[in-house]
């Protein structure tokens, strides 16, 4: 364990989205950057994850930010690291005239975004996924340079690229605060001794609220339970089956070890308050096979054989989610030096690139090359403060994570 006490940067938390403001903050020739992890590298929400990385979104900085993730994937593979990335492209399917009307829109707004996505019929849908039953009236969108990750492994190359830029990763070091004094982040304080730091970056997942709050300051996100499951093998799926987003029937699943992994955003979301559990590790995040009962029928419409695989496995974490669903990325209101990058809204891993940077450039004071508009800290105000309101409305940007974009 590194005892290092004294860096410019010091960075609370050791997932992705740690790992990958260090390779930032790194690249942009701050090195002296230290990581206090309190367990391993990436073993909380990181490690769950289903790794996908899509660039069909909501707005043009939403797909910048992943977009700036698949550059990151290229130079980090270039300077000879592995990075787990399978680029298989991916389907969003439309069942229905309104959700095709939205995926229409949508795939017209990416290509003005520079995302190379297209519309296609059933029968090159069936062609790129075999074994899928898709509508013929209504077209899918296929993005060719989509795929996932598989999340440790990208997690772990950022982090090996960081340490190769000069920044310390210390584990088994639990911040216990922000040392704030007059109005300025001097450091933390963690179980072995304090940390002097000219800046302090909050990016603790779940945790990221609880830290803030004892720095007498709010973010606006809140921890939402999200599962994945995984199949046993099937006989009929291709070496190349693609990512496939299924959102009228709120699915997702992509391929793993000859099976898939499927993950459903529920209708009824679970909020979990880690503030208030002190003990909550992510490994016993509540597990519910009634999801998974509950959706994989309407699934199993859309890809049949399906039914032919039981379930061996899968994962569940608690990712944040924000009131808008946009990250939460940069300084944070009323304590100078002290910036935050959370509010993942399920595509951290997707998004680790672009969150990555504009954090680097928040800390810096470079140009942003993202907007860091919809990122800000501030964006809601005095409402941040407002715990129950931001717990209910994340709990809601979940519930709506495939609802309907009207234009
Ligand atoms: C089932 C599932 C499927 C998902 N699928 C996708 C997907 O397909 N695509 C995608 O992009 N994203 C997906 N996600 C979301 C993705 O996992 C998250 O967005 C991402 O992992 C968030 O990373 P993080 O670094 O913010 O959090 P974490 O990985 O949780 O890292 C936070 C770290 O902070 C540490 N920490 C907390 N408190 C302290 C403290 N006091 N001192 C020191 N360290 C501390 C923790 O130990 C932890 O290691 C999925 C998530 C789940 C659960």
């Amino acid at each position: 364990m590194s005892r290092q006490n004294t860096a410019r940067v010091a960075i609370v938390g050791g997932g992705i989205l740690g790992c990958a403001a260090a390779y930032h903050l790194a690249r942009a020739g701050v090195g002296d950057v230290l990581v206090l992890e309190r367990d391993e590298l990436n073993a909380a929400t990181t490690s769950q994850a289903a790794g996908l990385i899509g660039q069909l979104r909501t707005s043009a900085v939403k797909s910048a930010i992943v977009g700036q993730t698949l550059a990151d994937i290229a130079t980090l593979e270039a300077d000879g690291l592995v990075s787990g990335f399978k680029r298989t492209g991916s389907l969003r399917l439309a069942l229905t005239p309104e959700r095709e009307a939205e995926t229409r829109a949508q795939v017209a707004a990416a290509r003005r975004f520079g995302v190379d996505a297209t519309l296609v019929g059933a029968d090159d849908a069936r062609r790129l996924a075999p074994g899928l039953e898709v509508p013929k009236d209504h077209p899918a969108a296929w993005m060719p340079n989509d795929g996932y990750a598989e999340p440790y492994t990208l997690a772990t190359a950022y982090a090996t690229a960081a340490r190769r830029g000069g920044v310390t990763f210390a584990t088994g070091r639990e911040v216990l605060g922000v040392r704030v004094a007059a109005g300025r982040a001097r450091g933390v304080t963690t179980g072995g001794g304090e940390v002097d730091a000219d800046a302090v970056v909050i990016a603790a997942g779940a945790w990221s609220g609880v830290i803030a709050a004892r720095a007498g300051t709010a973010v606006p996100a809140f921890p939402v339970r999200h599962q994945a499951w995984v199949t046993a093998p099937m006989d009929w799926l291709t070496p190349t089956f693609p990512v496939v987003r299924v959102p009228d029937r709120l699915a997702y699943l992509r391929p793993e070890v000859g099976g898939l992994m499927l993950g459903f955003f529920e209708t009824t979301p679970l909020g979990v308050d880690v503030a208030a559990r002190a003990d909550f590790a992510v490994a016993a995040t509540p597990r519910d096979r009634d999801v998974l009962t509950a959706h994989a029928p309407g699934l199993m419409e859309v890809i049949p054989g399906l039914g032919e695989a039981p379930v061996v496995g899968g994962t569940a974490g608690v990712p944040t989610y924000t009131p808008d669903g946009h990250f939460v990325v940069g300084a944070l209101p009323g304590v100078a030096g002290l910036f935050v990058a959370t509010g993942c809204c399920a595509h951290g891993i997707a998004g680790a690139g672009g969150v990555g940077r504009a954090l680097a450039e928040a800390v810096t004071g470079e140009a942003a090359t993202l907007d860091p508009g919809p990122m800000a800290p501030g964006r809601f105000g005095a409402q941040a403060w407002d715990a129950l309101w931001v717990r209910v409305a994340c709990e809601e940007t979940y519930a709506r994570y495939y609802e309907l974009v009207r234009r």
